[in-house]
């Protein structure tokens, strides 16, 4: 039978034909509209739907916990305010030095290229950032360039969201080409969540620029369950590691869709199938909407302390908070006080 949701397109097709529309989501995924579609409507018009055919097609049918759809279907919880979940939990807007720029750690420099993704994730701390008036241009690479030699300490470039691998290959190739000619900078870090949702993102071209780059390339992927890795999605992830690139998946721990050791457990055995080791488990940030995907201290300590009996230490992520104004990731386990 053909599957009329998906068939392997270009990511570029792929990425102009996501789904953005509640009912043609639920009417896709055979979900019954009266109890989930208003109020997916409400929230979407303040962070809208978006998610890729490719990743509805991983979904269950007829399941409305689905925890692929929980992290991508608008929820009218989103829309209650709840004490201490803000819309800059991280405080970037005072790390903004910048236009696309934010420096919060010594070595390490984030550029924000585009406020594009390909899919809404909706516990994102990044869903109220002002992209449109913090996107960099040609013409802002200069300042840029200054403010990197003038920190001689930054030799690391991160990529980040947006989702940097929305871009094509060849305003990426301008950037890593300006990015390599500062000595200083060893190596290139790209944060993308494209490879998990649309994986033919990793194309040819792709790959050829990230193996022939002078820069130690990392892509950080982000997939929160292991039913996000399918075939073709291990399969294109191998590629780019046998083309010398460093792969590391982070996730975040999230109510209903991750939060037993044992869908922790299956999804660190499915990323190491790939060749891809998991780096951070993240708590979730306290951002304006996402409350209901929120875990308490105690129920968060003892997942972890059940993935660290269950799992080779390699294949633990670290447990981590993000905490605005401090000079890394806080670690959590062991002195867990959110
Ligand atoms: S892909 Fe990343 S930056 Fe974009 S919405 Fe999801 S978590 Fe946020």
């Amino acid at each position: 039978m053909i599957n009329y949701l998906y068939q392997e397109q270009n990511w570029q097709t792929q990425l102009s034909q996501l789904i953005t529309d509640p009912h043609e989501l639920l009417d896709i995924l055979q979900l019954p509209p009266e109890q989930l579609l208003s109020g997916a409507i409400l929230a979407s018009a303040e962070f809208k739907l978006r998610v890729p055919r490719a990743f509805v097609a991983k979904m269950q049918k007829g399941n409305p916990l689905d925890p692929l759809l929980l992290q991508v279907l608008p929820h009218h919880l989103e829309l209650e305010e709840h004490t201490g979940f803000v819309t800059d939990p991280l405080g970037e807007e005072a790390a903004n030095q910048l236009a696309g720029v934010l420096h919060k750690y010594k070595s390490r420099f984030l550029l924000t290229l585009t406020g594009a993704c390909a899919v809404h994730c909706r516990y994102c701390f990044r869903r109220h950032f002002p992209y449109q008036e913090n996107l960099p241009k040609n013409e802002d690479w200069l300042p840029i360039k200054n403010y990197l030699l003038q920190h001689p300490e930054i030799n690391e470039v991160i990529l980040s969201g947006g989702d940097p691998l929305t871009l094509s290959n060849r305003k990426l190739a301008v950037w890593i080409e300006r990015l390599e000619s500062l000595e200083q900078i060893k190596i290139l870090r790209i944060h993308s969540r494209v490879p998990i949702v649309i994986p033919e993102r990793i194309d040819e071209e792709l790959t050829y620029l990230l193996k022939n780059s002078r820069l130690r390339v990392i892509l950080v992927v982000h997939a929160n369950h292991a039913a996000e890795l399918d075939d073709t999605t291990c399969t294109k992830l191998s590629t780019l590691i046998q083309a010398q690139v460093l792969v590391l998946n982070q996730s975040v721990l999230l109510k209903g869709v991750n939060d037993s050791a044992e869908v922790l457990v299956e999804l660190s055995q499915r990323l190491f199938e790939a060749g891809v080791l998991p780096y951070y488990l993240h708590v979730l940030d306290k951002v304006k909407g996402a409350h209901h995907f929120d875990l308490s201290a105690n129920v968060t300590n003892q997942i972890y302390t059940d993935l660290l009996a269950n799992l080779p230490g390699y294949l633990v992520p670290k447990l981590v908070r993000e905490i605005a104004g401090e000079k890394n990731k806080t670690p959590l386990y062991g002195a867990v006080t959110f």
